[in-house]
């Protein structure tokens, strides 16, 4: 049985509701006229048909690469488990991964960008897996840093389903970083979140990381 939950009642759950942004057109074509302003200065020739469209492709990106602000209001349907407390009640993990994600780092505006695991222990409720896929682009794609986005799948993952456990695992390359670096190999940066069993149980938390193929 499929059941709605209330916006109201969680902050988390507040946050995947519609919250469509108000920019007018107007203000994105004023917004185009400044950042062509500045690519022009730092020595873009936006004359060529090949860029004078890019003020605008570039303001478009950035609106379509922030959508997380929007909400989803797909996350808020949960379905119903059999689970009452029963002896397997606690014994299963669902697990998703890898989940590519896009974020722009809130320091500096650029990119980083890898791949999310996410995993629970039901209680009550679960969801469909492609909405881990929505839970993690809803809080991706912001202006953010990797260990929110992590936290903030975790919480809101609890604050959904009310699991006995969650695991959040990231990986990420930072573009503010690799662009300004001489290595040639680029690091991965890794987080990682636990709630409830798994933060209790360090078996569950390497049948995790086994599960989603990560050796660390
Ligand atoms: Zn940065
Ligand atoms: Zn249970």
């Amino acid at each position: 049985m499929s059941l709605h939950l209330d916006p109201t009642e969680d902050d988390f759950v507040t946050t995947m509701a519609l919250h469509p942004r108000d920019i007018s057109e107007e203000q994105l074509r004023k917004f185009e006229g400044y950042v062509g302003e500045i690519f022009r200065a730092f020595g873009m020739d936006v004359t060529d048909p090949g860029t004078a469209l890019t003020p605008r492709r570039y303001i478009r990106a950035l609106l379509d690469a922030t959508d997380g602000y929007e909400g989803d209001p797909k996350l808020l349907t949960v379905f119903e488990t059999e689970c009452r407390e029963g002896p397997d009640c606690r014994s299963s993990q669902v697990i998703e991964g890898p989940i590519p994600f896009f974020s722009l780092c809130e320091h500096h505006v650029l990119p980083f960008h890898g791949r999310a695991y996410v995993g629970y222990i039901p209680h009550e409720h679960i969801i469909g897996l492609s909405k881990l896929t929505r839970l993690v682009r809803l809080f991706a794609k912001r202006f953010t840093l990797q260990e929110r986005v992590g936290r903030e799948i975790a919480d809101g993952l609890e604050a959904m389903l009310q699991p006995h456990g969650v695991a959040v695992y990231l990986e990420a390359q930072h573009l503010c970083v690799q662009m300004r670096g001489v290595r040639e190999e680029a690091p991965y940066t890794k987080t990682t979140h636990w709630r409830g069993l798994y933060d209790a149980e360090p078996a569950l938390r390497a049948e995790f990381m086994a599960a989603c193929g990560i050796r660390r």
